[in-house]
């Protein structure tokens, strides 16, 4: 007898019939003889729709008030999937993620995982129930309701999984598994059978949303193996371990394209020892994650600095640097929104040269402008218009022979 845990996304719970295909799945495991926690996300499009409904009523809406009203989507989920199993005669029960004891701090919209408790799971498991979950929501020190960053339950079902000691964690989502690229931009991307969590991590923070970076992040802290694959058929998936047992040497493993991504450009601030370290100070205070950086030559005692930020975080961005500007005396703001960010990935490129080179070369040859780049030993990513960036995407992929 095996532990199972189960994440089903959006996708896979969008409407009864869908959460009647996930029952039935379910069924298999538990008749298999297997204890099955499940994890399940919000109805595909709820999440979106419940912050458009907030976003209409104000600009920026309260954290708190914001996982108060999006926890609801994931607690729709668990009750329907829990009363479809009980149209199966499977014994199930529902658990929110304070009930499971998903404890968090208290940062609303984005909280961190302090402790997994576990609330009464094991117990019910022990008498033969199928324990459905609500993923993307915690709870916090003063009972509050949280919510884990967007694509959360992917987080709640690896941590899940590690808390529980389960012997399997599998993420159901609509895709096969982890590709070469996004499948709905290149449609001969190759699915990759195994990768390491250092390369899922890096396509994962930089775009590729099979897949929850923090999810990740938790995984490879907590060395928890995890399989993506479809809950629409039984292909195998890619499995997302420590180490794989490829033994070709593959130079990039993955592209990856980030599209919520805005460029703020700070003009004309004095170029002096200090002024940059302000800017950012002030966006550090404002909790705002700032990505790629390019600073131009000062010319007449003037520089221009140009960053990148989460398109989320664009409003804050923008309030954060003007409060510094009034107090700098100097200087003025501007965004585009009309900005992605492309990357190529791999461990590979670390013992090689001439990747850099591939990619730039690849992307001049398409009349694809480069704005802004950034590297690290297994990635390199560029800022270019929007408009390019499936193109980008696609003249990469093949390129570093991705399809073959
Ligand atoms: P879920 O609702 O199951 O959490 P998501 O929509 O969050 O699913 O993630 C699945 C989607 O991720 C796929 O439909 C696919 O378009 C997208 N995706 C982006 N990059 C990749 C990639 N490299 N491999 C597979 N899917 C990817
Ligand atoms: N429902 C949440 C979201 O849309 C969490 C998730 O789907 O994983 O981001
Ligand atoms: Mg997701």
């Amino acid at each position: 007898m095996a532990l199972i845990v189960q994440k089903y996304g959006g996708t896979s719970v969008k409407d009864l019939d869908r959460i009647r295909a996930v029952a039935d799945r379910i069924a298999a495991s538990h008749r298999a003889g297997d204890q099955v926690v499940v994890v399940v996300s919000a109805r595909g499009g709820v999440t979106n729709r419940l912050i458009a409904d907030a976003k209409a009523l104000h600009p920026e809406p309260d954290d708190r008030e914001l996982d108060v009203l999006l926890s609801i989507g994931e607690q729709e989920t668990i009750a329907l999937a829990t009363i479809a199993l009980h149209a199966l005669g499977v014994p199930a029960v529902s658990r929110t993620g304070g009930q499971a004891g998903i404890f968090t701090d208290s940062v609303h919209t984005k909280a961190r995982i302090t402790e997994i408790r576990g609330g009464d799971v094991r117990e019910q498991l022990e008498a033969g129930k199928v324990v459905i979950v609500a993923g993307f929501q915690g709870v916090d020190g003063h009972g509050f309701t949280t919510t884990l960053g967007r694509g959360g339950s992917d987080l709640s079902a690896i941590a899940l999984a590690a808390a529980l000691k389960a012997d399997l964690c599998q993420i159901y989502t609509d895709v096969d598994g982890v590709y070469t690229a996004d499948p709905r931009i290149v449609p001969d991307a190759k699915k990759i059978p195994e990768i390491i969590y250092e390369e899922m991590l890096e396509l994962a923070s930089l775009g590729s949303k099979v897949m929850q970076s923090r999810a990740v992040e938790f995984a490879n802290k907590y060395n928890v193996p995890f399989e993506v694959r479809s809950s629409f058929n039984n292909n195998p998936g890619t499995i997302v371990k420590a180490e794989t047992s490829t033994l070709e040497d593959v130079l990039v493993r993955g592209v990856a394209c980030d599209k919520n991504q805005t460029k703020v450009v700070v003009s004309d601030i004095p170029d002096q020892p200090g002024a940059a370290a302000k800017v950012f100070r002030s966006l550090a205070e404002a909790k705002v994650n700032v990505d790629m950086i390019v600073q131009n030559v000062g010319r007449q005692g003037i520089a221009n600095l140009t960053f990148t930020v989460p398109a989320d975080d664009a409003y804050r961005a923008d309030r954060a640097v003007n409060e510094c500007l009034a107090k700098l005396g100097a200087g003025s703001v501007s965004r585009t929104d009309r900005i992605a960010k492309v990357s190529i990935v791999g461990v590979g490129m670390q013992s090689h040269s001439g990747v850099a080179s591939l990619m730039f070369s690849t992307l001049a040859e398409h009349g694809i402008n480069i704005q802004m780049i950034s590297t690290s030993e297994i990635k390199i990513s560029v800022a270019i218009s929007l408009d390019q960036a499936d193109d980008a995407v696609r003249v990469l992929h093949s390129a570093f022979e991705l399809n073959k």
